[in-house]
This record gives C-alpha cells, sequence and structure tokens, in this order.
C-alpha cells in the first residue's frame, strides 16, 4: 500500500510542483471547504486546497495518458502459446459517483498469437484506466479491450477484485467486502477449460 506521505514525497520531486499557481480548481476546492462549514484561513487548512488539487490531479492522471504511451513499443514476437497469467497488480482508482477511492487487485491473463507485452507494462496500463474516474466494471473492460487491440492474443482474461471506500464509509458494505468483475475475450470465453485454468490459478 502507498501511504500519503510517500505520495506527498514524490510530488515535492515534480518539477512542475511550484509553478502551479492559482486554479480555477483551487478556488473550487476553496469553496467547498467553506461550503462544508469550515474555516478556509486556519492554519490547518491553509494549504489543504493546492494538496488535494495536486493529489486529485495525480489521482486523474490518467486522462493525460494513452496505453500506446506506456507501451512505448515494448511488443516482442511470441515464441510459444502457453497462457501467461500476472496476478496482484495493484490499483488505485475513484469512484465516479462519489469520487471516493476503490482500490484493489487486478489479475490479467492472456495466450499469445504472434505478440507478446513486457511484462512490467501490464500494470501501466492498469493504471491509466484506473487513474481517472471509474466504475469497477467498465475499468475491467477497457484494460480488456485496450489489450486485446494491442497483443491481438488467442485469448484475454482480466479479473478485478476491489473494496469500495464509498460502499464501506457509508455503511453501505460490509468492512472488508470485495467485488469481483471479470472480463473475458477469444478462447477464455469460449472454451470452459481455459477460463478454469485461469481462474484456479488465481486462488
Ligand atoms: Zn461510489
Amino acid at each position: 500500500m502507498r501511504d500519503i506521505d510517500a505520495l506527498d514525497g514524490d510530488l515535492r520531486q515534480d518539477p512542475d510542483f511550484d509553478e502551479v499557481g492559482e486554479t480555477s480548481l483551487r478556488g473550487v476546492l476553496e469553496q467547498l471547504i467553506t461550503d462544508l462549514g469550515e474555516d478556509v484561513t486556519r492554519e490547518g487548512l491553509l494549504k489543504t486546497p493546492e494538496r488535494v488539487e495536486r493529489s486529485l490531479r495525480y489521482l486523474t492522471s490518467g486522462y493525460e495518458t494513452s496505453v500506446s504511451d506506456v507501451i512505448n513499443g515494448a511488443l516482442f514476437a511470441a515464441e510459444g502459446s502457453e497462457m501467461v497469467v500476472l496476478k496482484g497488480i495493484e490499483f488505485f482508482s475513484l469512484c465516479e459517483h462519489h469520487m471516493l477511492p476503490f482500490f484493489g487487485k487486478a489479475a490479467i491473463a492472456y495466450i499469445p498469437d504472434k505478440t507478446i507485452l513486457g511484462l512490467s507494462k501490464f500494470a501501466r496500463v492498469v493504471d491509466v484506466f484506473a487513474r481517472r474516474l471509474q466504475v469497477q466494471e467498465r475499468l475491467t473492460t477497457q484494460i480488456a479491450d485496450a489489450l486485446q487491440a494491442v497483443l491481438q492474443p488467442r485469448g484475454l482474461a482480466v479479473v478485478t477484485e476491489a473494496s469500495h471506500l464509498c460502499m464501506m464509509m457509508r455503511g453501505v458494505e460490509k468492512l472488508g467486502s470485495v467485488t469481483r468483475t471479470s472480463a473475458m475475450r477469444g478462447v477464455f470465453r469460449d472454451d470452459a477449460r481455459t477460463r478454469q485454468e485461469f481462474l484456479e490459478a488465481l486462488r
């Protein structure tokens, strides 16, 4: 798990950090804090609009990137057609209904045809779509569709499991409950044995 201090540390090293002046988002956040009944001029809150803006820009930075940017040519000729399974890919996203975090892990499997993708790139493709305002179902589908288009594999599967703070904090969902969504393409959709092999690898 990333913690907030580490996140702030990363942002402080960002060369653009000091160059962000007054922005309309900053003003909106000041207004928001005021409307919630707080005094935006008190010590603890003075820099909060600025911090929240930076944090939100980072958490939605997927809008500024694309799958082709992150893949950046890391495609190679496939030497076989064995199933590749990656699991435990952490992601953090914001639900589009409440703008509260949902977070968890993604698992991706594919059976190559002619092309494979560098292993480190899968997590980056997940982030392109996770760092936006999302619903979990669409996040899962977008990851699958993007990888399907790039790899044109014999089959591809994506499963995400996530906890939603908008449900947990408001008591709609019990703490610790997890939502799972999946997207199956090609042989993972059409062949029960292939799908089963993947789902067993997730246990
Ligand atoms: Zn929500």
